[in-house]
């Protein structure tokens, strides 16, 4: 906003049913420096002072044709205060007929007529001016009052698109948003004076032809009187919101766009100006203060939900704590208690106890590994530590020892490719894996662990026992945290249920999948499907997912 500014000079447009009258207040405005515009006489007078937008209109009270009153009250309805009214009065005209800013009688002294419309240009200056201020005080005044009461993005953005219609007594608005990760400019519902179809039509790339035509970073905002055929603006968009006039300003905090304010068409079909720009200019700074607090609102909500959703694992392993932890407690103790207390043990039993105390605290031990393992894998704090891996030796590495009544047989085929993956974790995939095959077979037998390529890029394993199988319809559980078989067979075996899960956190996050294969009574297969580089499969799935949030994947149950 330039303040202070009070041009003695202007744009004047002249009415006067005498052509010849009209020319000659012409000649002296002209002289003193105005632009002066001749309105022709004729039904077309108001839409042609309107569409010339002067400054001041100095109009002869003689004038009929349509009635002078009807002419200045229908140009100042489109033109508000903007425009200033002079009326030239003949010598017998009444002085009080029609509401003008001044009159002033013919004959003219030429030297009267340049001082009294200097004045009125000054005049008429200032008080443009203030009610630019007013308004925008106003327009202001309303929109933060909009965003405090605004309940959410879409009402926010219908409260914004109309006030910066309003603002500048446009017919449209509309608040457009960059999404940084589609690099796109995007209409926000709900638009002022648009569909919701036309809205939903907006969306364009920053990086592409629109940065060509006009860069907001670069260039600021743009007014354009004539927007269909104007080369700054996209061709496609405003013919297809039949845009006419336009003013766009960025919504910008320092270097950084968080999007565009359009305003476009009024209804008086009076052209946008600078101290439009200046006012939707304002109304942008506050505009973006509420964009960036919608933003961090919405930030803050979805730290929330995360808190929320960690609160539960929390419960959850608050719960296992209480529960599975208890048992192996209370075993330990009891025997312990035993081995101090009773003096008259012998020393097999006493072995037999000390060994029981041995394995309740490996098992209580890993499964205190376990769970804190998932919290980290299902937190996402854990990540992967890709590795080169020759992968027969490594299988060997990871097989079960001292088994007496199983044998393990290894099926890979030679010059099999090397492949990249965690080898902690993939060493703890095959150890479950097999340790369940050897666990769940307890009548002895083979177990197979047979490895082949699938494709260029992915491998099989699969382990195979002869062991209890599982009921068909458990199958579609086995997976999920915690779940055992509930057989008696099953449960004569101890376990906790998390094994098979975390197997499955882990070739998921390896970018793999799991499955099993059984028969009850016959063996099982379990078999996993891993990218022969989990790194590279990993690195590609990220960048969808930057490309598209919604592919993110949620957290596994
Ligand atoms: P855990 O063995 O500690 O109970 P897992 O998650 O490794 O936990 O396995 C879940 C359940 O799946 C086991 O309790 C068992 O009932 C069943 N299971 C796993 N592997 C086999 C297998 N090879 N044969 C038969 N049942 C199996």
């Amino acid at each position: 906003m330039i303040l202070g500014r009070t041009p003695a000079v202007g744009h004047v447009a002249v009415l006067h049913r005498s052509a010849e009258r009209a020319e000659a207040v012409a000649r002296i405005l002209r002289s003193s420096g105005h632009r002066v515009t001749i309105i022709e006489p004729g039904r077309r007078v108001v839409q042609t002072i309107v569409e010339r937008t002067p400054e001041l209109l100095i109009a002869s009270m003689g004038y009929s044709e349509p009635p002078i009153g009807g002419v200045l009250r229908s140009a100042r309805q489109a033109l508000g205060a903007d425009l200033g009214v002079m009326v030239l009065l003949g010598l017998d005209d009444p002085d009080s007929l029609v509401e003008a800013d001044e009159m002033i009688r013919e004959p003219l002294d030429p030297g009267e007529l340049q001082l009294r419309v200097g004045n009125l240009l000054r005049a008429q200056a200032d008080r443009r001016q203030l009610n630019r201020k007013l308004q925008e005080l106003l327009g202001l005044y309303k929109v933060s009052w909009a965003f405090s009461l605004a309940g959410g993005a879409t009402p926010l953005f219908a409260h914004l698109s109309r006030q910066c219609a309003e603002i500048v007594k446009a017919q449209k608005g509309l608040v457009l948003l960059f999404d940084r990760d589609r690099r796109q400019m995007i209409g926000q519902l709900d638009g002022f004076g648009f569909t919701r179809e036309q809205v939903q039509r907006i969306r364009y790339a920053v990086d592409g032809e629109a940065r060509s035509r006009w860069n907001f970073r670069k260039n600021g905002p743009l007014v354009s009187n004539k927007a269909q055929s104007d080369t700054r603006l996209m061709p496609e968009m405003t013919a297809d919101l039949d845009l006419h006039s336009v003013l766009v300003v960025p919504l910008a905090a320092g270097p950084r766009i968080h999007g565009l304010l359009l305003a476009a068409d009024r209804a008086s079909g009076a052209a946008f100006n600078d101290d439009d720009l200046n006012v939707l200019m304002a109304v942008a700074g506050q505009a973006t203060v509420a964009v960036e607090n919608l933003r961090l609102h919405e930030e803050l909500m979805r730290a929330n939900d995360m808190l929320k959703e960690y609160d539960q694992i929390k419960s959850e392993f608050v719960a296992i704590v209480a529960h599975d932890f208890r048992k192996p407690l209370m075993a330990i103790r009891g025997f312990a208690e035993l081995i101090l207390e009773e003096p008259n043990l012998s020393p097999e039993t006493r072995q037999e106890f000390m060994k029981t105390v041995i394995s309740e605290t490996d098992g209580l031990a890993s499964l205190a590994n376990d769970t804190l393992l998932i919290t980290q894998m299902e937190t996402g704090l854990l990540k992967f530590r890709w590795t080169e891996i020759d992968l027969g030796p490594f299988i060997l590495d990871a097989m079960p020892l001292g088994l007496s009544d199983h044998s393990v047989l290894l099926d890979i085929p030679p010059q099999f490719p090397k492949i990249v993956a965690d080898p902690d974790r993939l060493r703890q995939v095959l150890s479950n894996l097999t340790t369940n095959a050897v666990k769940y077979s307890p009548g002895g037998g083979s177990i197979t662990v047979r490895c082949r390529q699938r494709g260029d890029d992915h491998l099989v394993i699969e382990v195979v026992d002869h062991g209890i199988g599982i009921p068909e319809e458990q199958i579609a559980q086995l997976f999920q945290k915690f779940s055992r078989v509930r057989s008696d067979e099953h449960m004569k075996i101890g376990g906790t249920g998390l094994g098979l899960y975390i197997c499955r956190l882990i070739v998921e996050g390896h970018g793999g999948q799991i499955w099993v294969e059984s028969e009850q009574g016959k063996g099982s297969v379990f078999g996993l499907v891993l990218p022969l580089d989990a790194r590279a499969a990993q690195a590609t799935a990220d960048k969808k997912t930057e490309a598209n949030p919604a592919l993110k994947p949620g957290r596994s149950s």
